[in-house]
C-alpha cells in the first residue's frame, strides 16, 4: 500500500522536469494528472474499483489510491416499482392531505421478524394515521369511480377538494361516505360544467338516488360555493352526440329548451326531462327522428315523461316555433311534427 502513497501527480504540460512523480511547483498544480509510476503512460489508464474502494492502473494493475468514495446512488430505481424506492427525498407534499406528511412512517419490512410489523400496526393505529388513511381510501375511491366512465382529470380533483373540505369541516359525521362521494363527484361534474344526472352518478356509484340528493344538497349549502346548475343546454350537447343527432337539430333543441325554461307548467320539470322532450321535438321537426324510447335510454328519463312534456310543448308549438327555427335552408317543417 505504500507504494500506492507514492503514486503522485505530475504536470505532463511542462516537460521541463524530468521527474513526472513530482510536482514542479505548486503553480503547475492545476494541470496534474495521475499516472502509474510503474507504467509511466502518458495516456493514463485509471480504473475505480469501487468494490474494494481502489484507484487501479488499469494496465498493470497497481493500486494508486486506496480510498475513494462512491459517489453515486447505492439502488437503482424502476418506473412501474411503487413503494419501494429507497431514495431518502420522498414525494413532494401532498396537498390534499394534512401536514406536509414529514413524519416518520415505520417500515414494514425488517428481513422477516415481524417486529417492525407490528410496530408498523401500532403506529397507524394513532388517530392522526388513521384519518389520513379514511383520505386516501376515499381519494382512491373517488378516481376509481372517475376512471370508469373517463371523467377527466379536473374533475377527479374537483370531487377530491370537495371530499377534502366535507372532512375539514367535520360534515361527514352520521353520513353514508359512500353518498357523500357520490354527491362530491355530482358537484365536481357541475363545476366543471360538464353536468351528470343523478341517475348517471346512481348507475356509477351504485348509491340510492334519494341518498345521493339528499347529500347533494346538504353539502351544497354548507360547502356555499358556486356549484353551477345543471341547465338543459348542458345536457343536450352530450345526449345530442349520443343520439346521432346533426348540428341543426342541437341548435333548435337549444332554442326549444331555452323557451321552454320560461314557459308555465314546463319550467317546473327537471332539465332533463325538458332536454329529452326538446330533443324529441326537434328531431322530428328536422325530420331526423328519435323515438321516445331511444332517447328515454340515453337521458335516463322515462318514455311517459318525455311524452308528457312534449304534450305541452306540442300545445305551445306556436311559442316555440319561432323564425329562428323555421328560418331559410332549415330543414325544419312544422309538418313533420308527430301530435302527441
Ligand atoms: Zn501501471
Amino acid at each position: 500500500m505504500s507504494k500506492a502513497r507514492t503514486a503522485a501527480a505530475s504536470n505532463t504540460a511542462s516537460g521541463s522536469s524530468k521527474d513526472p512523480f513530482r510536482f514542479n511547483s505548486p503553480e503547475d498544480q492545476w494541470g496534474v494528472v495521475l499516472m502509474c509510476p510503474d507504467c509511466r503512460n502518458p495516456v493514463p489508464n485509471i480504473v475505480e474499483d469501487f468494490a474494494s474502494g481502489d484507484y487501479l492502473c488499469g494496465d498493470c494493475g497497481l493500486v494508486l489510491g486506496d480510498r475513494i468514495i462512491d459517489t453515486r446512488s447505492e439502488w437503482r430505481t424502476f418506473a412501474n416499482d411503487e413503494g419501494d424506492d429507497p431514495s431518502r427525498v420522498g414525494n413532494a407534499a401532498n396537498p390534499l392531505l394534512d401536514g406536509d406528511q414529514l413524519d416518520t412512517v415505520i417500515s414494514r419490512g425488517d428481513g422477516g421478524s415481524g417486529v417492525s410489523r407490528d410496530l408498523n400496526r401500532t403506529q397507524g393505529r394513532t388517530t392522526a394515521q388513521r384519518h389520513e388513511r379514511n383520505l386516501v381510501q376515499a381519494y382512491k375511491e373517488i378516481s376509481a369511480l372517475c376512471d370508469a366512465c373517463a371523467m377527466p382529470r379536473t374533475i377527479v380533483d374537483i370531487a377530491k377538494q370537495l371530499y377534502k373540505k366535507v372532512e375539514d369541516d367535520n360534515l361527514q359525521r352520521n353520513k353514508n361516505n359512500d353518498a357523500i362521494i357520490a354527491a362530491c363527484i355530482f358537484l365536481a361534474c357541475r363545476q366543471d360544467n360538464a353536468p351528470r344526472t343523478f341517475k348517471e352518478i346512481c348507475a356509477l356509484t351504485k348509491v340510492d338516488k334519494k341518498d345521493v340528493g339528499r347529500t347533494f344538497k346538504f353539502l351544497k349549502s354548507r360547502l356555499k360555493e358556486e356549484s353551477g346548475t345543471t341547465s338543459s343546454n348542458d345536457l343536450i350537447d352530450r345526449f345530442c352526440s349520443n343520439l346521432s343527432l346533426d348540428q341543426e337539430t342541437k341548435r333548435i333543441t337549444k332554442i326549444f329548451a331555452d323557451i321552454a325554461n320560461d314557459m308555465e307548467n314546463v319550467s317546473g320539470k327537471s332539465p332533463v326531462s325538458i332536454a329529452s322532450a326538446c330533443i324529441y321535438m326537434a328531431s322530428h321537426l328536422t325530420g331526423n327522428p328519435r323515438e321516445a324510447k331511444d332517447i328515454s335510454r340515453i337521458a335516463g328519463v322515462g318514455e311517459a315523461t318525455i311524452k308528457t312534456t312534449y304534450k305541452i310543448l306540442y300545445q305551445h308549438r306556436e311559442r316555440l316555433l319561432v323564425p329562428d327555427v323555421l328560418r331559410k335552408g332549415s330543414p325544419a317543417k312544422e309538418a313533420n311534427l308527430v301530435s302527441p
